[in-house]
């Protein structure tokens, strides 16, 4: 029979300054910053543009309405001291990014780290909706728009360039946050 052994493993906060180390070590992130997730911003109006003119709406599982409201992630940013925004190439796979960051950080001694990523997930084919089972849990975050976030205003606070894209050949910004603690 196995023997479970007691490890005692002391972890002591990471400092902001190797957080964001941490994170432009990452393939495709472009800048890194740690902001007060009071600086995040959420709104109501949010959720409309989900689900009025997005073809993604119920499609996936970190998709609204299976995602939390506005109203929820205020409460779960409200329960956060610091979080970490990154600026991706438009190339990059940025929620695969925040979860490899997310769990990177985690075993580092940061429990509650959680990552949030841009757009509907593409992991899978066709995404189990109906029975609710997530096939790949260990990498699939929602984005933040899904959870009520107002990225525009937030990244904007935060001091990176973002603008509408009006044209296709218009080169997107795109964005993830990681809760840290
Ligand atoms: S990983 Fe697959 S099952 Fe999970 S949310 Fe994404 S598409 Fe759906």
């Amino acid at each position: 029979m196995k023997r479970c052994h007691t490890i005692t493993i002391k972890f002591k906060k990471i400092p902001n300054e190797e957080l964001c180390n941490i994170a432009k070590q990452k393939s495709g992130v472009k800048g890194a910053r740690i902001i007060s997730p009071s600086n995040v911003v959420t709104a109501p109006w949010v959720r409309l543009k989900c689900q009025f003119g997005c073809d993604g709406y119920g499609q996936c599982l970190v998709c609204p309405p299976f995602t939390p409201t506005p109203e929820q992630m205020r409460k779960v940013l409200d329960s956060y001291n610091r979080s970490i925004i990154m600026h991706f190439d438009p190339e990059t796979d940025v929620k695969s990014t925040v979860a490899d960051l997310e769990r990177e950080i985690f075993l580092r001694g940061a429990w509650k780290a959680f990552g949030l990523g841009a757009g509907p997930c593409c992991f899978c084919k066709n995404c189990p909706v109906k029975n609710g089972q997530c096939k790949h849990p260990e990498r699939a975050r929602p984005a933040m728009e899904a959870c009520g976030i107002d990225v525009f205003s937030t990244v904007k606070k935060a001091g990176f360039p973002i603008e509408v894209v009006r044209i296709r050949r218009q080169c997107p910004n795109y964005y993830g946050l990681v809760l840290v603690d």
